[in-house]
Parts: C-alpha cells; sequence; structure tokens
C-alpha cells in the first residue's frame, strides 16, 4: 500500500523583511537567486529521501497528498524557476495528474502580476496562500509589508481571473495600537473577497525582529491587552462562522471541502519531506531540519555533499505527545482508534489521568470516539497541550 507523504519547497527570499517576522528569509539578487532554484532542483531530483539512510524507501512508492512552496516569498520567483522545481517534483515523486494533488503556494500580493498568475495556474499551482495581513494601510505600513489593501484586493481578483478556485488569505490580528473596529474591518474585506479559506493569527513580537527592538525602546504602539485579544478571537469566529466558514484549527477557517490539506498533513504525523535550506522534514521516525543558510546550502549540493542538517530520532513517547498536542488543535481532536492503532496501546493506558482531568475541568470532551477541546480549553490551548508531555 502506498504511504502518504507532503512535500514542502522553501523559497528563503522576499523583497525586505517584514518587521514582524522571523522566518529564515532574507533579500536576495538576481544570481543567488537562480543559483538556488539550480540547487533545489537538484537536491529535489537526485537525494536521498532520508539523508542518514540513503537506501531509505528509495524503491518505495509514495502517494504525494500535497506540495507546498512556502518561504519567504516564493512569488519572488521568476516562474520559469518555478516550473523548474514542480517539474522535478512531478518526476521524482511520479505525479503524473498535479490536479489530484493540492499544490500551494505562498503569494505576496506586491510581488504578482496578473499574468503571473495565470502563468502559474498554467504551471500546476492550484491553491494559493494570501499573505494579506491587514486591509488597513496604516497597519500593513506598520508591519513593514510591501503592499497596500489595494494591492491585496487587486490580487485576489487577479488570481480567480487566472482560475484560482482555492484561494487562502492570511490575516493577523492584535497589532499595535489596533482596535477592535480595526481588526474586525479586516476581517470582513477578507470575507467580502469570498476566498475558500482564512488563516487569522495574532501578532507574536519574536525576539530579534524590529518590533521587539521597537518594544524595548517603548517606539511600538501599545499592544491590545489579554482581554482584547480574546474578544477580537471571539468576534472573529463569529463573523466568519455566520459567513460560512468553519474554524477546523485553532487558528483556520474554511469553507466546507477546503481544509488545507498540506497542513492537516502536520497536525496528524502524516510524513514530509522538505527540500531547501531551513526546510524541515518528518521522514519515517527521523525529524532533520537542513541548516537556515542559503549559501551553505547552495555549496553543498552544488558539490554533491550532504546538506548541513539537524537529526531527531523520534521516539514512541514523542510521538504520542506530539500526536495529541497538535490533534487537539484541530475542531474535530483526535482519534481513539488512529491512536490505537498507531501506538498500539488505547489512549487512556497513557493519558487516563489526563483526559480524565481535563475533562472535569471544562477543557476537553471525549465523545464518539474522539477527543476535542471546548470553546475554553481553545481559549487556554498552550496550558491544555502543555499537560500531554510525558515524564
Ligand atoms: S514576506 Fe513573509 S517571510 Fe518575508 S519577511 Fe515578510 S513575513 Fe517574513
Amino acid at each position: 500500500m502506498k504511504e502518504p507523504l507532503s512535500v514542502y519547497i522553501h523559497i528563503p527570499f522576499c523583497v525586505r523583511k517584514c518587521r514582524y517576522c522571523d522566518f529564515f528569509s532574507a533579500p536576495c539578487g538576481d544570481t543567488q537567486r537562480k543559483a538556488y532554484t539550480a540547487a533545489l532542483v537538484r537536491e529535489i531530483r537526485e537525494y536521498p529521501l532520508l539523508p542518514e539512510d540513503p537506501a531509505y524507501a528509495e524503491s518505495g512508492k509514495y502517494d504525494i497528498v500535497s506540495v507546498y512552496i512556502g518561504g519567504g516569498t516564493p512569488s519572488v520567483l521568476k516562474t520559469e524557476e518555478t516550473e523548474s522545481i514542480l517539474a522535478a517534483v512531478f518526476d521524482r515523486f511520479g505525479i503524473t495528474d498535479p490536479g489530484q494533488c493540492e499544490i500551494t503556494m505562498e503569494i505576496n500580493p506586491g510581488t504578482v502580476t496578473p499574468e503571473d498568475l495565470h502563468a502559474l495556474r498554467q504551471a500546476g499551482i492550484n491553491r494559493l496562500s494570501v499573505g494579506v495581513q491587514s486591509f488597513n494601510d496604516s497597519e500593513l505600513a506598520l508591519l513593514g509589508r510591501i503592499h497596500t489593501a489595494a494591492d491585496a484586493c487587486a490580487a485576489l481578483d487577479a488570481a480567480k481571473r487566472a482560475g484560482f478556485e482555492n484561494i487562502s488569505l492570511d490575516l493577523i490580528g492584535a497589532l499595535p495600537g489596533q482596535t477592535m473596529p480595526e481588526y474586525m474591518y479586516s476581517v470582513k474585506r477578507a470575507v467580502s473577497l469570498k476566498p475558500q479559506h482564512i488563516s487569522v493569527y495574532s501578532l507574536i513580537i519574536e525576539p530579534g525582529t524590529v518590533f521587539a527592538g521597537m518594544l524595548e525602546e517603548n517606539r511600538l504602539p501599545e499592544l491590545p491587552d489579554e482581554d482584547t485579544e480574546r474578544q477580537m478571537a471571539y468576534d472573529c469566529q463569529r463573523y466568519l462562522e455566520e459567513n460560512g466558514y468553519r474554524r477546523y484549527e485553532i487558528s483556520n477557517y474554511s469553507l466546507p471541502g477546503y481544509m488545507s490539506r498540506h497542513n492537516t498533513g502536520y497536525w496528524t504525523l502524516r510524513q514530509y519531506r522538505g527540500f531547501g535550506a531551513g526546510a524541515s522534514s518528518l521522514v519515517g521516525e527521523t525529524r532533520f531540519t537542513a541548516a537556515a543558510d542559503t549559501d551553505g546550502y547552495i555549496r553543498a549540493v552544488n558539490a554533491g555533499e550532504k546538506i548541513p542538517c539537524t537529526t531527531e530520532h523520534l521516539t514512541q513517547k514523542d510521538r504520542m505527545e506530539e500526536f495529541m498536542f497538535l490533534g487537539l488543535r484541530m475542531r474535530d481532536g483526535v482519534s481513539r482508534t488512529d491512536f490505537e492503532m498507531l501506538f498500539g496501546c488505547s489512549v487512556d493506558e497513557v493519558y487516563g489521568n489526563v483526559l480524565r482531568r481535563q475533562e472535569e475541568n471544562g477543557l476537553i470532551i471525549c465523545c464518539g470516539g474522539r477527543i476535542m477541546l471546548t470553546d475554553h480549553g481553545t481559549d487556554v490551548s498552550n496550558r491544555v497541550m502543555a499537560e500531554f508531555l510525558l515524564d
């Protein structure tokens, strides 16, 4: 039987660094971008799935569920570069009908023309994840985004005209100085554009970002307090649900049938192989992450050497913990049967006490063979998940 596998491609380039961003990405020139694309194509075509065991599963056949080109800003690539990357993926994994597979590309509204979008659709991309973040131009400027609200609307419109029928839009809430009406304005504008999927995150000030420096120097407008942030999440959820979007994961909403297949794989421990500098993979019971070093990556691949990476062998205990706290992010929670099939014992044998305590505290519900967070549990999800760590 074929094993399901997802493919992730990392493009570590952006036009300019956003002030809140701690992802592995940086501006690049033509030469570096071309060299990186060539290395990526070579890695996809020639490198083993598991660096430490080159023979691993090479003869096995995978059922590719999804391909995700993320970053960074993948839409800084030239169309022919994206085409060469996709061709390598299709050849390597024997994808003959890309339409059967969810193939997503992240795009930044400031980097695509209607012609680019048309070409991407023709190349086989069938889902877009559009980093809009806000529909208020002053908020976009504060975030350091390169686009305006009008650019975002134009990109969505052009994407639909190019034939994209599966579009996700990202928003960030709890921005510095943001009021509730300003936040809801963005949520409502997002819904008015009728994307099939909306992701809504709350801003986290990450160390080392421009925002972290501004906060330290008291130059950042005041952040919404915890109560306001929670109210934003409630109002957003209510509005999206009234408009047909179901919250299927803590930060993700979709119209029926449009849950992200790729991200659902991460929450259900599906195997994935990441290609490119900084990309992570989970193959068999090994998780490995390529070093976040673009030039080092290009050098290693050009020399046909092993790509520097950190490797972690997951134990049964690690996998059980991840199964629970990633699975509980989803509205439908985790399945008792899946747990038993994966680990050969019942979830109660391992987590019986935790489940009883959390159910009594109103944080989870167990019903129909599934374990799910309650609304209150979702509000304090980090605290709930921490309980699933095994000693
Ligand atoms: S576009 Fe995305 S990846 Fe690039 S700097 Fe901005 S937030 Fe980071």
